[in-house]
């Protein structure tokens, strides 16, 4: 598939808009984008996730009229509606299979409800391949053909792109780099399995060593970041503390770049990418969690392609899953314009 000419035409493409939504297990983004990628409203809302699918539904809906309102329009003048949402979903026929942080969806048929509610055509992704679009077309990933867009934060989320397109797999839920299992003896992860990569180098990760081993009675300066309540510390506590030169706090950042490390020589060696992008919030701890990352990585994945490989911070942040929607129903849209000729 071609991408679209997005620079063509500005004048005319500049009325084609969609109305990108970012669910996640603990906001919603909604924002009305323009194929240069430019959003002309935002809203944010909580989700209301453990009051179930209904709610986070209704949820949607209102951040989508509050951002629809926020830039003047209606929906008559969307061309579509994109949700890019996390878990397991089937972008062809648009149900969210499961999430492990939204609980109760199960089978979902997302897609269908919003087009009902809100009388537009609507497209469901995965959150981490949206960000892997967005940054494709607008971000760190300009130009590449074969990548990996990973997102370190609460999970590990991936996007796998084979020669420009997203990897889906047969039932579309290709992708879940997070659950490829590194050690069979790990963590118990939210998916029901072990040792998943994101039980052991995301910032769930990092947050749960730390507190572990302040409950053990360990030294470290990481619980009065957290003025003292061991709830809150998080990775941000832990990075703080290690700037501040806490042992603790490097150890446990140097543990989780190992594994983070590991994970990547796996994917090197699998999908020998041109370019590895990496964002998300974990990854804000900068190089003193990826350079020792990619070293370990080196010497773990073979030569050849590692020496082909680069890597990338992503450059869209918070906006890459909004931006990134918008970008897959763009190519979308043009796919099944390029079909009725
Ligand atoms: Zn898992």
């Amino acid at each position: 598939m071609q991408r679209p000419k997005v620079s063509k035409n500005k004048s005319i493409l500049q009325k084609h808009l969609v109305l990108g939504v970012d669910l996640g297990g603990s906001k919603i983004s909604t924002a009305v984008v323009n194929r240069q990628g430019e959003m002309l409203s935002r809203d944010h809302s909580l989700t209301p996730a453990a009051r179930g699918p209904e709610a986070v539904i209704k949820a949607m809906v209102e951040s989508m009229s509050t951002a629809l309102s926020r830039a003047s329009l209606t929906t008559a003048q969307l061309e579509a509606i994109s949700i890019g949402a996390p878990g397991l979903s089937n972008p062809e026929t648009g149900v969210v299979f499961t999430s492990p942080h939204l609980p109760g969806w199960q089978d979902v048929p997302l897609k269908q409800i919003i087009e009902d509610k809100m009388g537009v055509r609507t497209l469901l992704i995965n959150d981490a391949n949206a960000a892997a679009l967005g940054e494709m077309y607008f971000g760190a990933a300009k130009g590449a053909r074969n990548f990996i867009c990973i997102t370190f934060g609460t999970g590990i989320g991936g996007g796998i792109v084979i020669d420009g397109n997203i990897y889906a797999g047969s039932l579309g839920t290709a992708g879940e780099i997070g659950h490829m299992t590194i050690d069979t003896n790990g963590p118990r992860c939210d998916c029901g399995n072990t040792g998943c990569w994101e039980t052991l180098a995301s910032g769930t990760a990092l947050a749960r060593e730390a507190r572990q081993r302040i409950a053990a009675g360990a030294e470290t300066s990481i619980l009065a970041q957290a003025a003292g309540d061991i709830d809150k510390v998080t990775a941000e506590v832990v990075h703080a503390a290690a700037r501040q030169g806490d042992a603790l706090a490097k150890e446990l950042i140097a543990q989780i770049s190992y594994y983070v490390g590991v994970g990547l020589a796996n994917l090197i060696n699998i999908f020998n990418p041109e370019l590895v992008v990496i964002g998300g919030g974990l990854s804000s701890i900068g190089d003193m969690l990826l350079e020792p990352a990619y070293r370990l990585a080196g010497e773990r994945a073979y030569r050849a392609p590692f020496n082909c490989v680069r890597f990338a911070r992503a450059q869209l942040g918070g906006n890459s899953g909004v931006i990134g929607a918008a970008v897959y129903a763009f190519r979308e849209i043009e796919k099944t314009k390029r079909n009725r000729k």
